[in-house]
């Protein structure tokens, strides 16, 4: 054991303590299946699982997100017979509204979604406009509507994973940097760390936007960019009350409440690339006026909301906007789970699972994730779903 405690062995070494490497570290601890390290460069929830709007929908119009988002949300309802802790998890229901142009590809996916068991509706102007008084819908068309969703926190969802993956053995050692992977013979044999050497014959990379760089050595070169992104919170304005989540084309902002007295609005577009140890900890006052204002046009009552602080963060983007799940090509023993494209927390349960499931048993049963595959894009084989919306 290293002077920080790194131990010299494991059996499965987890990289990165965000919400994906904890929901790994859990699932795989709760199958009692050997000893599991989680190393961090810095500490649980630091990057970007401790800054996400943690929005729950289960609207998405590839049929295997649509399943991940399902078991997730599972979870989430359940998460104190599940993992143990209270949980945070607000339902507030969620509408998404897309582009004039898009109704038919909102109505196919709804069918989808509701084929796989997704609770969700179609609803017109006039259904909107009685859900939610305060938004200016009178060019909406159509919209899908998903009473049981709402959102989360990727600090206590991280937290929570890892506690109880602790409590069953897992070591976990924060100000841990993973410099470099140690590969002989096309296999896996470990990490190399600032605190020395650690050996396993399985190493997961949960790295988020920090993974293509670790890479560099491996052959494999993950086609993740880091896009840089900004939030609002406001306090909510006098009369406005906490309503449904929104995702919304239109104005290109997704909003939410937050607690029962503020609101929150992110932005769709973000700046690349960013460096994800050095960008800004504030939005631009620019910035954020821009973003409330574009919000303001869906729900007016925006405009004389105060703006009490805001949120930066760094989104993994892949060409596809869909994470790279499984096997790293070349590197028998290696796996990658990042790229999340700013859409992870909401289905971070889950991946933790039919990851575990992966690594443990050749394949996720759960969800089948070969779709998600590292290799698809050297394979030619990029994601596109039949009814794909323009800011998918
Ligand atoms: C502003 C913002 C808003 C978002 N909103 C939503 C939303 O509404 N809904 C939604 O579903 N998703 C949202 N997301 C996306 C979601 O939060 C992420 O997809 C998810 O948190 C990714 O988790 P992760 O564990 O993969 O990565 P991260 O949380 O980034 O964790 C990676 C961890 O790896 C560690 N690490 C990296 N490299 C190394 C190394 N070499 N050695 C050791 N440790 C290392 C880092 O320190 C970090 O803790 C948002 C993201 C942001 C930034």
């Amino acid at each position: 054991m290293s002077a920080n405690g790194l131990p010299k062995t494991a059996d499965f070494i987890i990289l990165g303590a965000g919400v994906m490497g904890a929901s790994i570290a859990f699932h795989l601890a709760r199958r009692n299946v050997g000893r599991i390290a989680v190393l961090d460069k810095d500490h649980v929830g630091s990057g970007g699982s401790g800054r996400s709007s943690a929005l729950v929908r289960m609207h998405y119009s590839f049929p295997p997100e649509v399943q991940l988002a399902l078991v997730s949300l599972k979870i989430f309802q359940h998460w104190r017979e599940i993992v143990g802790e209270p949980g945070e998890f607000r339902k507030t229901g969620f509408v998404r509204i897309v582009h004039p142009g898009e109704s038919e590809a909102l109505k196919q996916n709804v069918a989808m979604q509701r084929n796989l068991g997704a609770k969700v509706e179609l609803i017109n102007r006039h259904q909107l406009r009685e859900l939610a008084p305060d938004w200016q819908v009178d060019e909406v068309e159509l919209a899908a509507y998903e009473p049981d969703s709402g959102y989360g926190d990727g600090n206590v969802v991280a937290n929570d994973f890892l506690n109880r993956a602790r409590d069953s053995g897992t070591t976990y050692l924060s100000k841990t940097h993973a410099t470099n992977f140690l590969i002989e013979g096309g296999r896996i044999r470990g990490v190399q760390t600032d605190h020395g050497e650690i050996h396993a014959p399985v190493v997961i990379a949960a790295t988020g936007p920090w993974t293509r760089p670790l890479f560099q050595s491996t052959g494999y070169d993950p086609p993740i960019e880091t896009e840089f992104h900004q939030v609002a919170i406001l306090k909510n304005a006098p009369t406005m009350k906490p309503g449904a989540a929104c995702i919304d084309s239109v104005t290109a902002t997704y909003f939410r409440s937050d607690a029962s007295d503020k609101f929150l609005v992110g932005d769709f577009y973000g700046k690349r690339p960013i460096d994800p140890d050095n960008f800004p900890q504030r939005p631009s006052d620019n910035d954020l006026e821009e973003i409330i204002e574009r919000a303001a046009r869906r729900l007016p009552k925006l405009e004389t909301a105060e703006v009490m602080r805001g949120v930066t963060g760094v989104y993994d983007v892949t060409p596809d906007s869909r994470p790279l799940l499984g096997p790293v090509p070349g590197v028998e023993g290696l796996f990658l789970c990042a790229g999340f494209s700013g859409m992870g927390f909401k289905i971070s349960p889950a991946i933790g699972l039919v990851m575990s499931e992966q690594i443990l048993d050749g394949k996720a049963k759960t969800v089948d994730i070969t779709p998600f595959r590292p290799s698809r894009f050297q394979e030619g084989q990029p994601i596109k779903a039949d009814f794909e919306y323009k800011d998918d």
